[in-house]
């Protein structure tokens, strides 16, 4: 443990934080290995150079924008306006980036953070695989070979994403400890990373990890919310009065949220996984459901049992079921800054099915959480309210999955 006591002042602002040590309030930190210290004390100060590099700048925007394809559009969802018959909804359209999601516009910028440190080998964790194929895809731009460690459980769950990974010249580890999940994949990274100090870059794939971790990938994924407020003030000429984002590890909402942090009068809600429901223990909600406690170097909250042991998560999305979440959205939390609540599978599966019918537009089963509360909100906002919601990512990779569960054969 080498997060010791910090003499750093704190903050003034919410949104100013981590403090120098990485820590958010209580939460954060880099609780690693001694071994590891060199390295994540490497990456924070070439993380910190490249921040302030307006060349590095200039190389994110132009693969944002021709890569990517940003900005993303936002979009007034009309008929779900009318459905709901509450506030005016408008989504920020993140769904139509290469790749089908928010994870690309993060990947992109570790990615091209590695090449400038001048390392040669990427690595990269995944559950579902959505991670995997955003790191693979990117690191096959810029031709850079690709390990993603993937438990074992994971990868005879989801061939076609292991199948997408090596077509994209990644080599797919499958991870048997633990329960061959997500939170074993992402210890076997932080092992092979320990153990290959000098030419691999870990690309993490949501705003956990130890410190700079969560805040670099906060800040790659700000772009979200940037655009969002800036489009937003375009075309309604104010803020909404409430940003909504689901909730895995936590990096689409972050990346929402934080160019709002500042402005009181919006409301920051987040959505967690509440699977079979938060009463019966199978779900995803690290907040709603977890304690604070220590996990792939930072302290937040977790999914644990009494002995302080990780519980599997559950939920019908395999991207939200991360056993715990961002350090930054636990001190947001306890700051009673953003409101975290939590939906069912059954809401997402319904939401998904109305958003295809209303507006022809297949949200993944991740949005499709977030789309459940927009629904609540809508009615308690009233027909003056404004609600912004990140739709994070398109439902095609969802689509055999749903058929099952609507006991349709394809
Ligand atoms: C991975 C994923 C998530 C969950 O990750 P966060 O870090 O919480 O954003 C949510 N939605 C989609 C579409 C994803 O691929």
């Amino acid at each position: 443990m080498s997060d010791t006591a910090s003499v750093d002042p704190r903050p003034n602002a919410l949104s100013a934080w981590p403090d120098a040590k990485g820590r958010f309030g209580d939460f954060g930190g880099r609780y690693v290995a001694e071994t590891l210290m060199p390295l994540i004390l490497d990456l924070e100060q070439a993380y910190e150079d490249a921040k302030r590099d307006v060349n590095f700048r200039a190389q994110m925007d132009e693969f944002l924008r021709d890569y990517v394809g940003k900005p993303s559009a936002l979009y007034y969802a009309e008929r779900l306006t009318e459905h709901f018959g509450g506030a005016k909804i408008w989504f920020k359209r993140d769904e139509l980036n290469h790749t089908g999601s928010h994870k690309v516009n993060n990947c992109l910028g570790q990615v091209l953070l590695a090449k400038r440190m001048g390392k040669t080998r990427i690595i990269a964790e995944t559950g579902a695989g959505q991670h995997g194929v955003a790191t693979a895809t990117v690191a096959a731009r810029f031709g850079l070979p690709c390990t993603v460690f993937m438990g074992a459980t994971d990868v005879a769950r989801q061939a076609p994403n292991v199948f997408r990974m090596k077509l994209l010249g990644a080599e797919v580890v499958p991870v048997s400890s633990g329960t061959g999940t997500l939170k074993d994949a992402m210890n076997e990274a932080l092992r092979d990373w320990v153990t290959n100090v000098t030419d691999t870059f870990y690309v993490i794939g949501t705003v956990a990890g130890p410190h700079p971790y969560p805040a670099m990938v906060r800040d790659f994924q700000s772009i979200i919310g940037r655009e969002a407020r800036e489009q937003f003030l375009e075309r309604e000429g104010r803020l909404p009065d409430a940003a909504v984002a689901c909730i895995g590890g936590g990096s689409n909402a972050m990346g929402l949220f934080h160019p709002f942090i500042e402005d009181e009068s919006v409301r920051l809600i987040g959505v967690e996984a509440a699977g079979h429901g938060i009463e019966t223990g199978e779900h995803a909600a690290s907040l709603k459901g977890g304690k604070p406690g220590i996990l792939h170097g930072n302290k937040t909250y977790l999914l644990q049992d009494d002995d302080g042991q990780i519980i599997d998560a559950h939920s019908i999305s395999a991207g939200l079921d991360y056993p715990g979440i961002g350090p930054e959205h636990a001190f947001l939390h306890d700051a009673k800054r953003a409101e975290y609540v939590s939906a069912t599978d059954k809401e997402a599966l319904e939401m998904f099915q109305l958003c295809t019918q209303l507006e022809g537009i297949i949200p993944a089963l991740e949005p499709a959480h977030a789309l459940a509360r927009v629904r609540d909100l809508a009615g308690e906002l009233g027909k003056d309210g404004l609600i912004l919601m990140n739709m994070c990512g398109r439902g095609d990779k969802d689509v055999p999955q749903v058929a099952e569960m609507l006991g349709v054969e394809l």
